[in-house]
């Protein structure tokens, strides 16, 4: 077990990373960021920055020689550094579950090699491979196999001739090919699995995305339909990549009731953001617990919860490029309401700045929290 007072390393500078410091400096550890930007969201809260490349060894070596334990905020962190770092100290999650999640194509044989469904698709890493692609693919979504995160490095393509074109403007580099799908819904599970193979899961998320990027994450306090489904696949994948860490799996629901994984992140999500002001433990603290070797908190939710993602665009009610401040204070007067910010010094349209999470007795309380700040921050 790694003490309070002892220094915890984080590989990545965002905003998961500085609610990652918060969590992990509420139980007594200091921390310890490497991140090439000069400042941002985790190295302004850091208990030390350490300004490098993620590969730069002597930067690695300086981080696993002031931590007893590392974990990652992204999941494009080269899986090499964690193996260097490995040599050295504990690091969570471990490089070979890093490298499987981190390649679409790896990541989608890997889940549907553990018996999980996943959405029809084709690995493209050739302008060949998708000639051949089954045409049952068509209308379909063109995704970069790597370092593709809020939609970005997606194409929607309705044909052979679209994809290819699409294939060449992304570099012709590896990508999948995917059916369209004609969702229900969108659900995430989100656990902790510890040193010892124990896991702790939470409540089912529902989640909805707009132009590729999650919006609003809805939690009840009664289980569903697909709980007991989605919870179990989350489970089979971490325990099949013998993972140690918090871990996400996005997971589709189609019209006619099947249940596929869109993908899996090795972190904590943007969708269990809710578990910082509605579970017992957070999602931040649970990645500290499981990299120090405590036991992990209670993941029960404690009431019904809205969660809504803060884009940059929300500095911009006009269309011209005029930055307003949003209407903080007002937000904050609507009961059950936590307001998170991540201390980004500029707001860009389609940047997640913050988010806000709405409690309530009932659901339909939260829901109308939710509602009027959506009100205010329109
Ligand atoms: P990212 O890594 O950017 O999160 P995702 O693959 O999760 O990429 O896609 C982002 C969102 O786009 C999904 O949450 C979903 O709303 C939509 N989407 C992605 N793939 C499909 C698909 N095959 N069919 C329908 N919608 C999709
Ligand atoms: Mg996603």
């Amino acid at each position: 077990m790694i003490a309070p007072g002892e220094w915890l390393g984080l590989m990545g500078g965002g905003q998961l990373g500085r609610m990652f410091c918060h969590a992990a400096q509420s139980l007594g550890y200091r921390v310890a960021v490497l991140d090439p930007a000069s400042e941002g969201p985790a190295a302004s809260v850091a208990d030390l920055h350490i300004q490098a490349e993620y590969e730069d060894e002597t930067a690695l070596l300086k981080l696993a020689q002031r931590c007893r334990a590392v974990t990652t905020e992204f999941e494009n962190v080269p899986a090499r550094s964690l193996e260097v770092l490995a040599a050295h100290c504990r690091v969570t999650p471990g490089a070979h579950a890093v490298e499987i999640v981190q390649d679409r194509i790896a990541e989608k044989a890997f889940i549907a090699s553990q018996g999980v469904a996943v959405a029809p698709y084709a690995a493209v890493r050739s302008e060949a491979e998708l000639c051949s692609a089954s045409a049952n693919l068509f209308p379909g979504i063109l995704k970069v196999a790597r370092l593709g995160y809020d939609g970005k490095g997606q194409a929607r393509v309705r044909n052979a001739d679209e994809a290819l074109k699409a294939f060449a403007e992304f570099g012709s580099v590896p990508c999948v090919l995917e059916a369209m799908l004609d969702l229900k819904e969108e659900l995430s599970v989100v656990l902790a699995r510890g040193l010892d193979g124990a896991c702790e899961v939470f409540p089912v998320a529902r989640n909805v995305h707009e132009q590729g990027i999650l919006a609003v994450t809805t939690l009840d306090l009664e289980p569903f339909a697909m709980t007991e489904r989605a919870t179990q696949a989350a489970l089979a994948i971490a325990r099949g990549l013998k993972y140690e860490g918090v871990l996400c799996v996005e997971f589709f629901v189609l019209r006619d009731g099947q249940l596929l994984v869109n993908e899996i992140a090795p972190r904590p999500h943007n969708s269990g953001h809710f578990s910082m002001n509605a579970c017992v433990t957070s999602q931040f603290e649970q990645q500290a617990r499981v990299m120090a070797g405590l036991p992990l908190g209670s993941t029960r939710l404690l009431a019904p919860v809205v969660m809504l993602n803060i884009l940059g665009d929300v500095w911009y009610p006009t269309v011209e490029d005029v930055q307003v401040e949003p209407n903080w204070a007002g937000v904050l007067a609507i009961g059950g309401t936590s307001l998170h910010l991540y201390g980004k010094r500029e707001a860009r349209r389609a940047r997640k700045m913050g988010h806000v999470n709405c409690t309530g007795r009932t659901l339909a309380q939260a829901v109308e929290a939710a509602n009027q700040v959506v009100g205010l921050l329109r």
